[in-house]
C-alpha cells in the first residue's frame, strides 16, 4: 500500500444499527458521547443511524454532544402521501436527523434500484439532509470481473441530476463483505477506491468534495489496516457498532 499523508483527514464513523435496538440500548451511548467530547476527537465525526423508532430518543440523548444522528432510508418523495409504512425525508429532517443512508445493499436487495435510489437522494437533498450513499458489487458481479462497471452504473445513475455534492458521502460496501466477516484484500480495496475516485472525477459536482468510506465486516482487528488505505476517510460499521465497547475500540484504533 503506497503511503498517503492522512494527517489532515477528519475520520467519519457511521454506526448502522439496521433493524436492531430498543429503548434499553440507548444506555450504551454514554461512553461514545464521552469519547466524542475528547479533544483528540475534535476533527472527526460519529454518525449514529438507529432504526426510525429510536431517532427521537437518540437525537435528544445526543443533543449536547458531537454525535450526529441519521436515518437508514427514506421514501422517494418528499411530499406527504398515502404510502403506508413509509417515512419521507421531510419527516426525517423535521425530527432533527441530519443524515440518511441511501442505496444500502440490504435495501437494494429489498427492491431499491439505481433509479429509485436517485429519486431518494434528490428528495433528501431537497430537504438539506446529508447523504450516506452506499455502493458495492455482489459476489457474482465480482467473480465476473464486473465490479468497476457496476460501481460506475450505481454512481452515475444514483447521483445523476445532483446539483451540489457537498452533502454526500460515498460508502463503498461490497455486498459480499456485509455481515459475512469477510473483507476485501487490502490491495484490491485500494484499487477499487481509486476506481471510485476515477469514476467520480468525471462528475465535477460529485468530485469537488468527495469523501469515500469503507463498510463491510469492519472490526477491531481489520480496521487499522483498512484506514491506512489512501482516500478512505471513514468507516461504516454495522454489527460491531451495536456494541459500544467494540465501536469505541475501532474508533480508538483508527482515529487520525
Ligand atoms: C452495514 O450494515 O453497512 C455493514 C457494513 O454491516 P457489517 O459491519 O455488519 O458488515
Amino acid at each position: 500500500i503506497n503511503s498517503f499523508n492522512k494527517t489532515n483527514v477528519n475520520m467519519i464513523y457511521i454506526a448502522n444499527w439496521k433493524m436492531y435496538g430498543n429503548l434499553a440500548d440507548i444506555k450504551s451511548l454514554k461512553n461514545v458521547i464521552n469519547l466524542s467530547n475528547q479533544k483528540k476527537f475534535k476533527k472527526s465525526k460519529i454518525i449514529y443511524c438507529p432504526p426510525f423508532t429510536l431517532l427521537d430518543v437518540f437525537i435528544k440523548k445526543t443533543k449536547n454532544s458531537k454525535i450526529i444522528i441519521g436515518a437508514q432510508n427514506c421514501h422517494f418523495t418528499n411530499s406527504y402521501g398515502a404510502f403506508t409504512g413509509s417515512i419521507n425525508s421531510k419527516m426525517i429532517k423535521n425530527i432533527g436527523a441530519k443524515y440518511v443512508i441511501l442505496g444500502h445493499s440490504e435495501c437494494r436487495q429489498a427492491g431499491d434500484t439505481n433509479t429509485t435510489i436517485n429519486k431518494k437522494i434528490i428528495s433528501a437533498l431537497s430537504e438539506k439532509l446529508n447523504i450516506i450513499f452506499c455502493i458495492g458489487e455482489t459476489l457474482d458481479e465480482k467473480k465476473k470481473g464486473n465490479t468497476k462497471k457496476i460501481l460506475k452504473k450505481q454512481i452515475s445513475i444514483g447521483l445523476s441530476k445532483v446539483k451540489k455534492n457537498k452533502n454526500i458521502l460515498i460508502a463503498y460496501e461490497p455486498r459480499w463483505a456485509i455481515g459475512t466477516g469477510i473483507t476485501p484484500r487490502l490491495q484490491d480495496l485500494e484499487k477499487t477506491i481509486l476506481e471510485i475516485k476515477k469514476i467520480c472525477k468525471k462528475m465535477p459536482n460529485v468530485y469537488s468534495n468527495l469523501k469515500i468510506l469503507y463498510g463491510g465486516s469492519v472490526n477491531n482487528e481489520n480496521s487499522s489496516q483498512i484506514v491506512k488505505i489512501p482516500f478512505i476517510q471513514g468507516l461504516l460499521i454495522g454489527k460491531a457498532s451495536l456494541n459500544s465497547k467494540k465501536f469505541i475500540d475501532i474508533i480508538k484504533k483508527t482515529i487520525i
